[in-house]
C-alpha cells in the first residue's frame, strides 16, 4: 500500500491529520498534508481509508 498526497489539490485543510495523526502532518510552510508513515497495520489503513472518504478535495490517493 503506497499513500500520496496530491500537492496541486490538498487544501491544507487539516482534516486528514486530525483523523489520522499517526499518518499525516500538515506541513505548516507548504500548508499542505504530508505522509509521515509508509509502514501500515490494519488500524492504519482503516484509518487511511476513513481518511481517504472525508478529505474534500479528494488529494489521497492509495495505491
Ligand atoms: S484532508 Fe485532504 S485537503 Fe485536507 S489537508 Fe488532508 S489531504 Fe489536504
Amino acid at each position: 500500500m503506497e499513500v500520496r498526497i496530491d500537492e496541486d489539490l490538498c487544501t491544507g485543510c487539516g482534516l486528514c491529520e486530525e483523523t489520522c495523526p499517526d499518518i499525516f502532518k500538515l506541513n505548516e510552510e507548504k500548508d499542505i498534508a504530508e505522509v509521515i508513515k509508509t509502514d501500515y497495520d490494519d488500524y492504519d489503513e482503516e484509518c487511511i481509508q476513513e481518511a481517504v472518504e472525508s478529505c474534500p478535495s479528494e488529494a489521497i490517493l492509495v495505491d
